[in-house]
């Protein structure tokens, strides 16, 4: 009785010092992206207007730049994120690549004066079938942040998922959003983000084949030179209100994260253990 006592004490222990052990790594290691990968956090609306589940508040928003800013974090532009992806070209400390998907017009009138304030850029995924639409960036602002210093990724034309199209189809939202970027902004587009972060092996290699060098899911986690250039996790920051707290720990413990959240997802999916997910939290 007293051998199997100690036995359990023994496992305990070992299994303290294991969890002790990865998250002191991930909490110290956080800040070093050769440890703990590049996080790129990823968000959709910053306005005071609405309170949609992708709604983050200007003040949310600000101290969220501010504690970037403030804690030495560098916001890396897609170039050096593409030669990171390669394994060439090192990083500044603490890079973060920010993007926002759908291009809403907040992202103009909102979130861009304070990540300048900042000294911030990012990347913004447009959807072309609704630029100039109300509530929506028009091509005069994407020109006028192109020119300081923000870019701009492909959402694709209808912002359906591509998985959904047939191949043709496909091929046009992939290259005709790109070309009619390319044309309005005198730049090569060179990231996309999946519409609903849906993808297959298909969408994946018409994604490649289109001459995008990176794209972008909503799967949960940050990203290591050796993952695949073209299923891209980023950190979440679309799911309505957030602490600042909630933000830190995301940001600081986004391997964590990615466990359960790609747990839950795992077995959400998988139908003999669907009643577990609910179990299993999201944080
Ligand atoms: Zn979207």
């Amino acid at each position: 009785m007293k051998k199997i006592i100690y036995w359990l004490v023994g496992v305990m222990l070992a299994l303290v010092v294991l969890i002790v052990g990865i998250f002191s790594y991930w909490y110290l290691g956080a800040a070093n992206y050769h440890l703990t990968g590049v996080p790129v956090l990823n968000y959709h609306q910053v306005n005071d207007k609405y309170k949609t589940a992708l709604t983050m508040t200007t003040a949310d928003f600000e101290e969220q730049m501010k504690y970037l800013h403030d804690r030495g974090y560098h916001a890396i532009t897609q170039k050096q994120f593409i030669q990171y992806m390669r394994g060439d070209g090192a990083l500044p400390d603490k890079p973060v690549l920010i993007t926002f998907d759908d291009g809403y017009v907040d992202n103009y009138e909102c979130a861009y004066p304070i990540m300048k304030k900042y000294h911030m850029t990012g990347t913004i995924f447009l959807i072309m079938d609704l630029m100039e639409k109300p509530g929506y960036l028009t091509w005069n602002q994407v020109q006028s942040m192109s020119k300081n210093g923000m870019e701009f990724g492909s959402h694709t034309i209808s912002h359906k998922p591509l998985p959904s199209f047939d191949e043709n189809r496909m091929k046009y939202e992939l290259t005709q959003s790109k070309q009619l970027m390319e044309q309005k902004l005198g730049k090569r587009v060179t990231c996309i983000a999946y519409p609903e972060g849906k993808y297959n092996d298909l969408v994946k290699t018409q994604t490649k084949a289109a001459g995008y060098s990176l794209a972008f899911t909503v799967n949960t986690g940050r990203d290591f030179p050796w993952d695949d250039p073209y299923e891209l996790d980023r950190v979440p920051f679309f799911e309505g209100p957030m602490s600042f707290e909630h933000f830190e720990f995301r940001l600081i413990f986004s391997a964590f994260s990615a466990l359960l959240w790609n747990t839950h997802a795992y077995l959400a999916h998988t139908e003999w253990c669907k009643p577990a997910a609910k179990y299993v939290p999201q944080p």
